[in-house]
């Protein structure tokens, strides 16, 4: 069974590692070539993007792609979207499907969402839920007085809504250095998780940090920033998941999850028949 895996995450490459010792799998990766030393799975990798749902779907076909996995971080909501539109096309073009017959609602190369759950508060959090990057400057704006730190972690791509302010001292971290218009006072960290509670209190300590910002990206790799927060009592924005308009793939929060639909779906008898990929559909 030929599964692509759209990566980026610490659980794509988890999965990938897995699935290479799977005697019945072969297994692609596909990064979109965000970072310029991305950390490789294990398997073959292919970097960049597929041109948009045409392109992808050639990718599907051109490969004959049995099982997509959608590993992408949960802020990639456009590769997840054509994901879902580009699976769906694939159906539409190998198996005309009409009310009553086999294929009806049923995606001809299955897709699977691999995705970590958000984050949930605790005692003590001060957190302040926002719906994007620029409600979060916003809203960091109010909460740190002039003259002291923001910390940024929302990645190195969306700091425009940041770089209007000249009163506050923006600590941005990033994978690799900010390209576009910073804040005039600003500090560039550059980092790749996991971080320590430890690390990341003295950040904020160092750089007088007021308010810290985030995505809820979930897991555990960059968590300790909200620990540190937490015993230091500082307010954290934090920016919402993108919600994905129309249908979504059956989702799963870890690797095991998925591995069992994988599983649970690929023949066992090397000379047995065609892989019934009918489950694929349908959450566990
Ligand atoms: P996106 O907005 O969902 O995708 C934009 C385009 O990038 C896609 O249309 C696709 O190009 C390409 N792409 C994205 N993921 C891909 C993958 N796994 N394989 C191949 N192509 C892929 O995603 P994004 O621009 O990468 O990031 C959006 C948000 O996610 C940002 O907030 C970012 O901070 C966060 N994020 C992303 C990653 C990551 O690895 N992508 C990691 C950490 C955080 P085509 O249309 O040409 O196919």
């Amino acid at each position: 069974m030929r599964v692509l895996i759209l990566g980026g995450t610490r659980e794509a490459r988890d999965l990938a590692a897995v699935l290479v010792g799977e005697p019945d799998m072969t297994v692609t990766t596909s990064l979109a070539g965000r970072v310029r030393d991305p950390a490789l799975p294990a398997g073959e990798t292919v970097i960049g993007g597929f041109g948009g749902v045409d392109g992808l779907r050639a990718f599907l076909r051109a490969r004959r792609i049995d099982v997509v996995v959608d590993a992408t971080h949960p802020f990639a909501a456009t590769m997840s979207a054509h994901a879902v539109a580009a699976c769906a096309d694939v159906a539409a073009a190998e198996e005309p499907a009409g009310p009553g017959s086999p294929g009806a609602g049923r995606l001809a190369v299955p897709l699977l969402r691999l995705a970590r759950p958000g984050w949930t508060g605790r005692p003590g959090d001060d957190w302040h839920r926002v719906r994007d990057v620029a409600a979060a400057a916003d809203r960091a704006r109010e909460l740190c007085p002039a003259g002291r730190g923001v910390f940024v972690t929302t990645g190195r791509r969306e700091l425009a809504p940041f770089a209007t302010d000249p009163d506050r001292h923006y600590v941005i971290r990033a994978v690799d250095p900010p390209t576009g218009t910073l804040p005039p006072w600003h500090t560039v960290l550059l980092g790749r998780g996991p971080y320590t509670v430890e690390g990341e209190s003295r950040i904020l300590r160092e750089h007088d940090v007021r308010v810290l910002v985030s995505k809820d990206s979930g897991g555990d790799l960059t968590a300790a920033k909200l620990a540190a927060a937490r015993a230091l009592g500082l307010p954290v924005v934090l920016v919402d998941r993108p919600r994905q308009a129309g249908p979504a793939a059956p989702r799963w929060p870890d690797v095991p999850g998925v591995l069992a639909a994988l599983r649970a779906i690929t023949p066992r008898r090397p000379d047995g028949p065609s892989p019934d990929r009918s489950d694929l559909g349908r959450r566990p």
